[in-house]
């Protein structure tokens, strides 16, 4: 039987997320999450494909239980990691550094080069590696892959992911822009591509990931030349808890004068900002619902409108790095369903040459669908992405030498 499986495993601090995906006929023949690992009671959810759920409320202390649960469950279905269908296991990796260009097969170097990132990504790498490490025991026959959030950015140039700071400093500390939500950014770019017919290689396209994180992207022929996120994923865009831009100086100031740790502003700055600092609500379904109707509708507009700012600018300073546009794709959960987002992020950008179609951009769909007018000069898309796919095709083209197509 020819191995055609990849499992696409995604280890969170407090979370695991998996998918096991048939790059032969494009099934998943299952999905599931392990949610609050470490808590007094965690949750397993489990769904075979065509199947109901199976939901488990039970203790999950941490990674190394969570996968042996889900190894478990994943056995029930005739599915374990010992099945010959099963052709590899495919990592998310957050902070892969300068060094991780590429999917790379793991090993012990892979491994401690990964562990070598934690001061850089003390909140993702450490459980990132948990993962890894579990599931190489489970399955120490199966080849490993880690894919890194980071490698889609490392084609940027020098000028654009260097900070202004002293290069002693910058060096010694490995300080300087790494950009996040690559595999995303990847994957879409190349689908908006595709949407217009064209070639990647010859396409230059703007991405806007907005999910409770939110990142942009300057895609030049196929080539990540700039990106929002930065060290961290706290530059950038307004998110739901995170400021994203703010003036460095402002954490100077709250030690000064507020007298806050550096650790309380942390907490301030990733967890009780942006969209939730703003207006009390991170989710931007009830950001848009209060700015409707309700008392306290005033935040809910001042949240929205510092939200599509900050967009707005992203989008005209990508322009200006471009130079070309072809194609604005808005992706993940606020890119794919909040039309307002969308058509208030374009508004005022027509001599830009862009647009949206109210029509199209209020229709609902499931794939790739342009919302542009049919006559506009740059085509504004709704691409939906799809991470556990681009994990799982690049682990195994990487593990087989094979593409999809030639599955
Ligand atoms: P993600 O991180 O991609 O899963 O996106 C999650 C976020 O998408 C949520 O926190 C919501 O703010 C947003 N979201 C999901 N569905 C909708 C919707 N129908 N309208 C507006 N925002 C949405």
């Amino acid at each position: 039987m020819r191995a055609t499986r990849v499992l696409v495993l995604n280890s969170g601090s407090s979370s695991v997320k998996y998918q096991l995906l048939d790059m032969a006929d494009g099934s998943r023949p299952a999905t599931g999450l392990i949610e609050r690992i470490g808590e007094r009671t965690s949750r397993l959810r489990h769904t075979p494909a065509g199947r109901p759920s199976r939901e488990r409320e039970e203790p999950v202390a941490d990674h190394e239980t969570a996968l042996k649960a889900v190894a478990e469950e994943l056995d029930r279905d005739g599915l374990g990691l010992d099945s010959p269908e099963l052709a590899a296991i495919g990592h998310r990796v957050v902070h892969g550094g300068r060094r991780f260009t590429e999917p790379t097969v793991i090993d012990d170097a892979v491994l401690a080069e990964i562990e070598r990132l934690v001061p850089v990504a003390p909140l993702h790498n450490p459980a990132n590696l948990a993962g890894i490490r579990t599931a190489v025991a489970l399955a120490p026959h199966l080849p490993q892959v880690a894919v890194f959030d980071t490698a889609f950015h490392t084609t940027m140039p020098e000028y654009a992911a260097r900070y202004a700071i002293d290069t002693a400093v910058a060096d010694a500390h490995r300080v300087r822009r790494y950009g996040f939500h690559g595999t995303s950014h990847a994957y879409v770019s190349r689908k908006a591509a595709e949407l217009l017919g064209r070639k990647p290689s010859e396409t230059n396209v703007i991405v806007l990931h907005l999910g409770n994180g939110a990142s942009a992207s300057a895609v030049a022929r196929g080539r990540c030349v700039d990106t929002s996120m930065g060290l961290t994923p706290l530059e950038g865009l307004v998110m739901g808890t995170r400021s994203g831009d703010v003036d460095p100086a402002v954490v100077f100031h709250l030690t000064r004068v507020a007298g806050m740790s550096v650790d309380e502003i942390d907490v301030l700055l990733n967890k009780r900002s942006g969209l939730l600092g703003l207006c009390g609500d991170n989710d931007m379904r009830e950001v848009l619902r209060r700015m409707e109707h309700g008392p306290d509708a005033e935040a809910a507009r001042l949240a929205f409108d510092v939200y599509v700012h900050r967009l707005r600018k992203y989008i005209g300073a990508y322009h200006a790095v471009l130079g070309r546009v072809d194609v604005v794709a808005f992706t993940a959960g606020v890119g794919e369903n909040a039309a307002p987002v969308r058509e208030a992020a374009v508004t005022g950008l027509e001599g830009l040459g862009l647009a949206v179609d109210p029509e199209r951009n209020a229709a609902r769909g499931d794939g790739p669908r342009l919302i542009s007018p049919p006559t506009a000069r740059v085509a504004v898309a709704v691409i939906p992405t799809d991470e556990e796919l681009e994990i799982a095709t690049q682990t195994y083209a990487l593990v087989t030498g094979r593409t999809t197509d030639e599955t």
